[in-house]
């Protein structure tokens, strides 16, 4: 057993040290990435359909490389989840939002703002205090926090993550499932979680007024999470069409195209001053 312990650790040595010596292993170029502070938040505005006010905004993370390129989310989260790095990922993100958009979000206590949260960290419970520790620091009140689960990963340990959740609830914090009608979980599993909000899918938008079983499920969806007192976002809403459907069956918040794509801090704050006239 011991022999075998030494071996494994040499194994670890080594394959730490080929991986330190090859300049491309990409979880290594991520946390380099990440120290150099190349992950950026983007802001998607979420608008009250009712009202035409803006509600808040989802935050998207971009790779901003040195030389200008920006790389989306889907060529590096999986891999940042993967390593673990996800969590130094998502904290710093937060960081950085409260850092730029901190002042402008806690005067403004209607507006809130959503992370994405990947599953795996909501069944850590370690990472309670940590994001209490980011916005006990900052002017954004915990009342105007969101943490998106998506429902498109399996949640590993349902009692864990029920608990999680109901932790950061505590604090003020409000829990989104995001991407409903595409996951593993089913709906009732997803809706014993005890969460605050549902995103429907852009699938589920897309098909607004020219498939009927699609269509009927939103119908249902909305009536189940208002009777649940649960809030509804629709998401990647890209016409007028898709908008004045969703305000006829009772959807309050929606974001999508039609309104904005994520916008770079800057363009998000300009966004926010402008609409405090109107
Ligand atoms: P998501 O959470 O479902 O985010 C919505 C995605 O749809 C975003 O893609 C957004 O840019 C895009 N989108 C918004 N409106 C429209 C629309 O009207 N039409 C179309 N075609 N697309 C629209 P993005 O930014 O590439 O992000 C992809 C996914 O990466 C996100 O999907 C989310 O699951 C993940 N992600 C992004 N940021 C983070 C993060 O900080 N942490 C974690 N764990 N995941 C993240
Ligand atoms: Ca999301
Ligand atoms: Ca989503
Ligand atoms: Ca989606």
């Amino acid at each position: 057993l011991f022999t075998a312990g030494v071996a494994l650790a040499l194994l670890g040595v080594f394959a730490t040290l080929i991986a330190r010596r090859d300049p491309h292993n990409p979880v290594l170029e991520i946390q380099r990435a990440l120290a150099a502070g190349e992950f950026v938040p983007y802001y998607q505005p979420i608008v009250d359909i009712t009202t035409g006010q803006l509600r808040g905004a989802e935050v998207l993370v971009r790779w901003k490389k040195p030389d200008g390129t920006v790389v989306l989310p889907a060529a590096f989260i999986p891999l940042a989840e993967s390593s673990g790095l996800i969590r130094a990922m998502t904290l710093d993100l937060m960081r950085r939002v409260s850092d730029e958009a901190g002042k402008a979000i806690g005067e403004r206590p209607a507006l809130k703002i959503a992370f994405n949260f990947a599953s795996k960290l909501a069944s850590d419970e370690t990472v309670v205090k940590d994001v209490y520790g980011v916005f006990a620091k900052s002017p954004i009140k915990m009342t105007q926090v969101v943490l998106e689960i998506t429902e498109r990963d399996p949640i590993e340990s349902f009692a864990a993550t029920r608990q999680i959740i109901a932790a950061l609830q505590s604090l003020g914090i409000r829990i989104a499932i995001d991407d409903v009608g595409t996951g593993h979980s089913g709906l009732s599993y997803m809706l014993k979680l005890g969460v605050d909000i549902i995103k429907i899918d852009k699938m589920f938008i897309d098909a607004i007024g020219t498939d009927r079983n699609s269509t009927t499920i939103i119908e249902t969806l909305v009536d189940l999470a208002h009777n649940m007192r649960m809030d509804v976002v629709a998401e990647g809403v890209e016409s007028f069409e898709q908008v004045m459907h969703l305000r006829e069956i009772g959807v309050r918040s929606a974001q999508g195209y039609v309104f904005a794509p994520p916008l770079p801090g800057r363009a998000f704050l300009k966004l926010v001053d402008a609409m405090d006239g109107l």
